[in-house]
């Protein structure tokens, strides 16, 4: 029998996805706050569970480390800078499949500035702003399609920090409660788009493991509340 290997990250995308899980009649029989396993068994003999990062998912996906996996909207169009304007729907890229919109670990993108910044001013056409972020592709291309010239500088955390000391005028970050601006004094200004976890699977584990994936990921689809 072959098995399946499920990609997921610790935290809120591994946390959302256990409903899921169980909807599929699938329980995983660790709990990686507990242990230190990267691998985890489920209840199932033909399915499995691998810990990554949460921007590993799609690599892992893509190459064949995993079958599937759970990853963020954020992420997928980070790893897939080329997706264009098809974004990442049924057929993505580099025979990575995009079936399901698993509406778990909303969020936003958004762009956000100390309150007193004049941002309206700022993105008017042909000017030009400094960002920074963690997601420069999506950054990127939200300011071109505005026509505003962009200064990025990439960041890998602590984006709230960048307006107040100077780094950059505005961030590009995930909001869920806009909690974490306020506490730094940064308003929202821009919601860039929604994003929510997606299901992704590796095209050729889909042909090779027919039967069992089409289970899972129907499955999957089905618990989607
Ligand atoms: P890492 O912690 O490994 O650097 P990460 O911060 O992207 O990666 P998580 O914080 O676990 O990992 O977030 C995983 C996913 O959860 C994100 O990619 C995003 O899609 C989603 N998410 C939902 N709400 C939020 C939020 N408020 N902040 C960050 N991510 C969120
Ligand atoms: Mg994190």
């Amino acid at each position: 029998m072959s098995i399946i290997t499920l990609a997921l990250s610790k935290g809120r995308i591994f946390d959302d996805s256990l409903p899921l899980l169980a909807a599929a009649g699938i329980e995983v029989l660790d709990d990686p706050e507990k242990s230190r396993k990267l691998i985890l068994a489920t209840n199932q003999p033909g399915v499995r569970v691998v810990l990554v990062r949460a921007s590993d998912v799609p690599t892992y996906v893509e190459h064949g480390g995993a079958d599937l996996g759970v990853a963020g909207l954020d992420v997928l169009l980070e790893h897939g800078a080329g997706w264009g304007d098809s974004g990442p729907g049924a057929s993505g890229l580099s025979g990575l499949y995009v079936p399901v919109d698993l509406k778990i670990a909303r969020c936003r993108m958004s762009v956000a500035t100390r309150a007193d910044f004049d941002y309206a001013a700022a993105v008017r056409q042909g000017s030009r702003i400094r960002v920074a972020s963690k997601y420069t592709h999506i950054a990127r291309q939200h300011f071109a399609d505005k026509g505003v010239h962009v200064d990025l500088i990439k960041l890998y955390g602590s984006m709230e920090l960048a307006p107040l000391t100077g780094l950059a005028e505005a961030i590009v970050d995930l909001v869920s409660t806009g909690s974490t601006l306020k506490a730094n004094h940064l308003v929202e200004v821009e919601r860039i788009m929604d994003i929510s976890a997606r299901l992704v699977v590796n095209q050729a584990a889909l042909k090779l493991k027919r039967e069992p994936m089409r289970r899972l990921i129907d499955a999957f689809a089905g618990a989607v509340v």
